[in-house]
């Protein structure tokens, strides 16, 4: 599958630096962000520093050590924020998923107890 990235979208520009974020945990491939608009006490959004418009292309073609560095962010800030009891990792994709930044973004999701997935 084609996978084309936009270096417009939102995401791109907070890693350029071009728009604030409230960064929680950074490494040398990954940015975890609060998310603006919070569904829950905990929601903070990781992302990956390279090019990559989805899961499934981030699966497909990022390389190993920043496919690593990613599931290291995720794992910080799961370890930094109250998770304890339980959280939600979702990425929403493509249209059908109803993915509205078109950068690979992980939303971990928690804090409290939350409803099921697909009411
Ligand atoms: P998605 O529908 O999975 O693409 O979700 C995009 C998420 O990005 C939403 O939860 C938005 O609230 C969040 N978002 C959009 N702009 C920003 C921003 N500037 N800083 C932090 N989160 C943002």
């Amino acid at each position: 599958m084609q996978f084309d990235y936009d270096d417009q979208n939102i995401f791109a520009k907070i890693l350029r630096g071009e728009i604030p974020n409230s960064t929680v945990f950074e490494n040398e491939h990954a940015l975890a962000f609060k998310d603006i608009a919070p569904q829950a006490p905990v929601h903070v959004l990781v992302i990956p520093k390279g090019a990559y418009v989805s899961i499934d292309d981030f699966a497909a073609n990022a390389r190993a050590d920043e496919q690593a560095g990613f599931f290291a962010a995720v794992a910080a800030v799961c370890e930094m924020s109250d998770v304890a009891q339980g959280f939600r990792a979702v990425a929403n994709t493509r249209t059908h998923g109803v993915q509205d930044v078109p950068h690979f973004h992980m939303h971990i999701i928690g804090g409290n107890q939350l409803g099921r997935m697909l009411p």
